[in-house]
Formats: C-alpha cells, sequence, structure tokens
C-alpha cells in the first residue's frame, strides 16, 4: 500500500504509481501523498462521497472545510464564483505553491467538501509529484494533511502510515517534505485580503505584491481565545500526546527555567522532552533533548517542527518544554504552530524574576 518514488527511478514505474493513484482518486478512493508543505490525504473534491471519506478517515469534525488543489490555472474558473485581478497577481507570484486563497464557490463545488460554506480554498503546490497526481486524479484533489486529527502533520510518509494505515487506499512515498508547516491561507472575499493561518508565503511577501493584507488577530498570543476565521483553526491541532510548554524570553533565561522545569519533572518520576537549537542543546543535561536547528535557521526549524512533536510521542514523555522561537518570516507560521500545540501554555521568563 506504500509506493515509492524517487530520483533514479524508472520513468514507467513512476508513471504506473501516478496513474494507479490518479485512478484511485478518479474512482471516489483516498491516496496520501507528498506536497512541498506537508503530506496530504486525497480524494476527488467534487466528489461527495468521496470527501466524507476524507473526514471518517482523519476523524476530522464535518465542519473544518478541504483545501481543493489544481495543477494549472485553468482549472480555478469551474470551482470560484469569480477571481479578482489582486487575486490573479497573487496567484502568479506565488504558485505554485504554498499559499492557499479563498474564494466564492462555484455550483460543482459540493458543500461537503467546503463544510458547508459558501467559499472554497485553493492551492497549486508545487512538488511535482502532488502536480503530476493531482492531473492523473481528474484536476480537483481535496487533499488536507494526511495525519489523524488534532495530531502533529506529517512531513514523512511514515508518519502517515502511523496515523492512517487502513483507513486509505494508498501512500505515496515521495521521501520527506520541503517546508514542514501548512500552507498560508489568505481569504481574498474580503477588502483587504486577510491571513488566516500564517505560512511559507509571509504577509511581508504579500504585501510587495498585492498591497495591504489583514492578518485574523486569533492567530498569535493574546488575543487567541476568540474564534478563529479559518474553522480549522479553532481545533487544538498540532499537538503531541504530552502537556507542552512553551518558554519566553530573554534566551539564557529560558535555558535556566527548563532545566529547574525538567529538574523538577523528573525528580517527580515524569519523562521530560526538551526541544532545544543549536546553539543551546548542550546546555542540557538532562531529559530528552532533541535539537530543532540553527536559532535564526527558521527553515529548518519549521522543518523539524512535526517530526520532533512525533518523535516525543514515540518516546512517550509527559512533559515538553520548548523555547520560543524568533517571529519573523516563516517563525510566524512555527511560532503559531507551537502554541497551537501548547494549547497556549506559556511561561514568560524575564531578566532577573524567577
Ligand atoms: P488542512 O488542509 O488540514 O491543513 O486544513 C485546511 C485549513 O483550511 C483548515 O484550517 C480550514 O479551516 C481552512 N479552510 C479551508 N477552506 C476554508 C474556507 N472556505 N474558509 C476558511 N478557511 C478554510
Ligand atoms: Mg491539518
Amino acid at each position: 500500500m506504500i509506493e515509492k518514488i524517487y530520483e533514479g527511478q524508472q520513468k514507467a514505474e513512476r508513471e504506473e504509481i501516478i496513474k494507479r493513484a490518479g485512478d484511485i482518486i478518479k474512482g471516489g478512493g483516498l491516496v496520501a501523498f507528498p506536497t512541498e508543505t506537508v503530506y496530504g490525504l486525497g480524494a476527488d473534491a467534487l466528489n461527495e462521497q468521496a470527501a466524507k471519506k476524507i473526514y471518517a478517515a482523519k476523524g476530522r469534525p464535518s465542519d473544518n472545510p478541504l483545501i481543493i488543489h489544481i495543477a494549472d490555472m485553468e482549472s480555478i474558473g469551474k470551482i470560484t464564483e469569480s477571481v479578482s485581478a489582486k487575486a490573479k497577481i497573487a496567484a502568479d507570484a506565488f504558485w505554485p505553491g504554498p499559499l492557499t486563497m479563498i474564494f466564492g464557490k462555484s455550483a460543482v463545488v459540493p458543500q461537503g467538501t467546503t463544510g458547508g460554506l459558501d467559499t472554497v480554498a485553493v492551492r497549486m503546490p508545487e512538488h511535482e509529484i502532488a502536480r503530476e497526481l493531482i492531473k492523473a486524479g481528474g484536476g480537483y484533489v481535496a487533499a488536507p494533511s494526511a495525519n489523524t486529527s488534532g495530531r502533529p502533520s506529517p512531513t514523512a510518509a511514515g508518519h502517515v502510515e502511523t496515523d492512517l494505515n487502513g483507513k486509505i487506499d494508498m501512500i505515496v512515498d515521495g521521501g520527506c517534505v520541503e517546508i514542514g508547516v501548512e500552507s498560508t491561507i489568505l481569504d481574498m472575499t474580503v477588502e483587504p485580503p486577510m491571513i488566516l493561518r500564517p505560512g511559507a508565503v509571509t504577509r511581508e511577501m504579500l504585501e510587495e505584491r498585492i498591497g495591504a493584507v489583514a492578518v485574523d488577530k486569533t492567530l498569535i498570543g493574546e488575543s487567541s481565545t476568540a474564534a478563529p476565521k479559518a474553522p480549522g483553526m479553532k481545533y487544538r491541532h498540532y499537538a503531541p500526546r504530552a502537556e507542552l510548554t512553551v518558554v519566553e524570553g530573554e534566551i539564557s533565561r529560558v535555558v535556566d527555567e527548563i532545566r529547574r522545569l525538567t529538574r523538577e519533572r523528573i525528580g517527580a518520576g515524569a519523562r521530560v522532552g526538551v526541544i532545544a537549537t543549536e546553539e543551546t542543546v548542550g546546555l542540557y543535561t538532562e531529559g530528552d533533548v532533541k535539537c530543532i536547528g540553527p536559532r535564526e535557521d527558521e527553515s529548518a526549524i519549521a522543518g523539524h517542527l512535526y517530526g520532533i512533536l512525533r518523535e516525543f510521542d514515540s518516546d512517550e514523555v509527559d512533559y515538553i518544554y520548548s523555547e520560543a522561537f524568533d517571529t519573523g518570516g516563516i517563525g510566524n507560521a512555527v511560532m503559531n504552530r507551537l502554541m497551537k500545540a501548547a494549547g497556549q501554555r506559556v511561561i514568560k521568563v524575564s531578566r532577573g524574576v524567577r
């Protein structure tokens, strides 16, 4: 049920796998496949019964709409009411890529795909396997992250297997994903357009092309008790099994605090995981310490986050303490996911206060 696609593979073999996967999707089945963001669980977006299977396999709440993936710009007209000039500029600049845009939906898109909404989320991914599969599957593939609802999104085929083995028809293994956090979601039905989920395409990148862009205020930090505008963002998503706490502040104080908490929990008989950076990893002497990457390399941090959360699940730790990461660029998306995984549990340390 897992089919591998790799560099240097026979062309005919690769084509056969893609064709078989495409036929499964056209026949109303489910195929997990790699995209540049995370692994997606694909089904025919225009077939309501197929979309329903996605919700069942993932255990996903039915009001959480699916993103429709397309492979070329010609496909967009059929599923949307209209595409504004601004949206075309954004598509020109960032498609194919990690950007999802929300439009008014056309009548052919079943409500079962959009969670009952009159809007539809559309993305054109860049990953070669994803693009081939979308075409082979009929051109409109609904593909949420291929994890069990509530668990960290899958960044490798093995993660998909852990969560969905036996519940779906095929997993296409194309190796590790590039980015590691889900796409930026940009609502084009409001003016100015609004970011509903931060991702690799940042507000600054968007504003450079289409002018002012708003950000859903519920995304990061303090105001996060209000209901987010993307239905899926309200769920405690991305969560490891252990209780995760983010420790924020001046880095040497953060390390001290995490060391203190780790020692305390271990003393009480618990298993503790620590998410450290290359600069600090040597400073932690107790607990199950994992390095997420160099502090200034936000892309590396994004790429490792979900995999590390999953490793802690297998290690069966009870508590996880993580350093906070800077919130510039894709770091914004990382902090958004980390804070959600933590259920917004954060300890702020400041100089001279313990
Ligand atoms: P996933 O594909 O699992 O990363 O989840 C898709 C995300 O897109 C969820 O957070 C959804 O709530 C969001 N989404 C999909 N369609 C819409 C829509 N029409 N309006 C707002 N958010 C949407
Ligand atoms: Mg998801």
